[in-house]
């Protein structure tokens, strides 16, 4: 098991956006996590990687608890995170972006820039390398927050969202970077409104209700589930939002 969550809780006050959310994933899984707008799952991502401290339950990766560990613990564990809002170094280029991820396994400059440079290429961010990322569209600022996230050679990646906002074209060729990197030994959890991402790339599906899960298991399947079906038009058109 890389990561275990336990009946993880997260109040405001006396609001629980998340209230009591259970996840399992093993090394090599690639999950999808749906669910209505509100539901819960950035609170849920911000508290497994450390951004937030959960008011209730166990996180463990790797063997370690880590519940109350810092979002840099979770980085150095392998816990790596993208944000639904893009968080890119605006003056910064783009391969200065990335070598700020590439920094955390690379102190020497040198090496954290030919990290970096690899990484750049890989993502497809090459033609754009040396451009400020305030420059760039919704699909670059996608990229790069995923690229700043890999050059942290992560175990895990969570992807809040970061395949929204595309164009068709832009969509296949995101996929194919998800699935590369999934390839590449990643394991990945992935949030996302758009069902052809989550039918295509994931094995395994959690639904997301009013800080629950409320059902899971193989995307076909849960698709076809009442309670899912009911919780997304409880939501109304919602459900075709990219971004909140
Ligand atoms: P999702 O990602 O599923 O759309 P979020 O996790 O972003 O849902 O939000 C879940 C709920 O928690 C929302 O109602 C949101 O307004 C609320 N929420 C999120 N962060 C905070 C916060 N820092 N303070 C108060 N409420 C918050
Ligand atoms: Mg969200």
């Amino acid at each position: 098991m890389l990561l275990e969550a336990q009946n993880v809780a997260k109040a405001f006050g006396d609001f629980h956006a998340v209230a009591g959310a259970d996840l399992s994933v093993d090394e090599g899984d690639i999950i999808g996590l749906i669910g209505p707008n509100g539901a819960g799952k950035s609170t849920f991502f911000n508290c497994l990687a450390g951004d937030t401290t959960p008011t209730g339950g166990r996180i463990s990766f790797a063997g370690q608890d880590v519940t109350t560990a810092s979002p840099e613990a979770h980085a150095r564990l392998g816990v790596g995170r993208t944000f639904q809002v893009p968080a890119t170094f605006e003056d910064m280029t783009v391969l200065d972006n990335v070598m700020v991820g590439a920094f955390l396994r690379h102190p020497h400059r040198r090496d954290a820039r030919e990290h970096a440079r690899g990484i750049v290429e890989l993502t497809g961010l090459n033609s754009v390398a040396h451009s400020r990322a305030r420059s760039l569209g919704t699909p670059g600022r996608k990229r790069l927050e995923i690229a700043r996230v890999l050059a942290t050679n992560p175990r895990l990646m969570l992807l809040d969202e970061s395949l929204a906002g595309l164009t068709p074209t832009e969509l296949q060729e995101a996929i194919k970077l998800v699935r590369r990197i999934h390839e590449m030994g990643v394991t990945i959890v992935i949030v996302e409104h758009i069902m052809e991402v989550i039918m295509t790339l994931t094995r395994r599906v959690l639904v997301f209700n009013q800080g629950h899960v409320i059902a899971s298991g193989k995307p076909e399947d849960v698709v076809k589930d009442e309670t899912v079906i009911t919780a997304y038009l409880g939501h109304g058109s919602r459900r075709h939002r990219s971004e909140t």
